[in-house]
């Protein structure tokens, strides 16, 4: 089976064609106002190996968001990382078939559309009503070796079976789906590597016969990392430590 990793496009000066993101003005309240963007890190399905949580991030609601454009059209599917919104001509024509992966639609509100790029709001077809996908996180993983995975730090003990570890991923040359470990989903989120939502052949082309627009598929091998650049490096080093303190 041939897998694609889900994206979306990019105008030739790195605008996002699309891309949801939560409602900036949210974040200036506080932590304790329910309309705080909020997410939940303890939300199943969890490691059967090492329980950790391999849904890592799960949005509560209230689900605001805002929209920004910088081509002239509304994508019926945007992604941003491991999050997918269909609209709900997607979402219609997706629960007529026989796609297997998205578990849950949970209808978002967007209270905001940014034009960037040059496009004008006013030429803008109407604003679709978008959902948020819950996507399959089933097991499914990458297969790091073919992937030609170089971690931060040399041997890191990696779960068997959520591929977590303890670091970050200096780089890859082609995200490989492990095919074992593939449940015949048709778009899943890849354990062992944070934000990566693959799909495969027959999802690519149920898009593609349906004109659905906005999503853009990378063949595994046409996907990289090299963060081996020295200053890149030490920046992403600092970041991390950040982090885990
Ligand atoms: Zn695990």
């Amino acid at each position: 089976m041939k897998f694609y990793l889900l994206s979306n496009f990019m105008t030739s000066n790195c605008w996002h064609e699309n891309l949801i993101t939560e409602y900036d003005k949210d974040w200036d309240r506080k932590e304790d106002d329910p309309l705080y963007p909020r997410f939940s890190r303890d939300q199943g399905p969890f490691c059967p190996v090492c329980h950790k949580n391999m849904r890592h991030l799960y949005p509560l609601s209230p689900l605001r968001r805002e929209i920004h454009v910088a081509k002239p059209y509304f994508g019926d599917i945007v992604t941003r990382g491991a999050e997918v919104y269909f609209s709900d001509r997607a979402k219609i024509i997706y629960e007529e078939s026989d796609l297997k992966g998205i578990e849950k639609f949970r209808k978002i509100e967007i209270l905001k559309v940014a034009c960037h790029n040059g496009v004008r709001k006013a030429k803008l077809s109407p604003l679709p009503t978008y959902y948020w996908c819950q996507i399959a996180v089933d097991g499914a993983t990458w297969d790091y070796e073919k992937s030609k995975a170089v971690f931060s730090k040399p041997d890191p003990i990696i779960c068997e079976y959520c591929k977590d570890y303890k670091g970050f991923i200096r780089g890859y040359s082609g995200l490989y789906v492990d095919e074992s470990r593939w449940n015949g989903n048709n778009i899943f989120e890849l354990l062992g590597i944070g934000g990566k939502i693959m799909v495969d052949e027959n999802f690519k082309s149920w898009v593609e016969c349906n004109n659905l627009t906005g999503a853009n598929f990378i063949p595994e091998s046409k996907t990289s990392l090299d963060l081996n650049a020295e200053s890149l490096r030490s920046t992403i080093e600092k970041l991390y430590d950040g982090f885990t303190e």
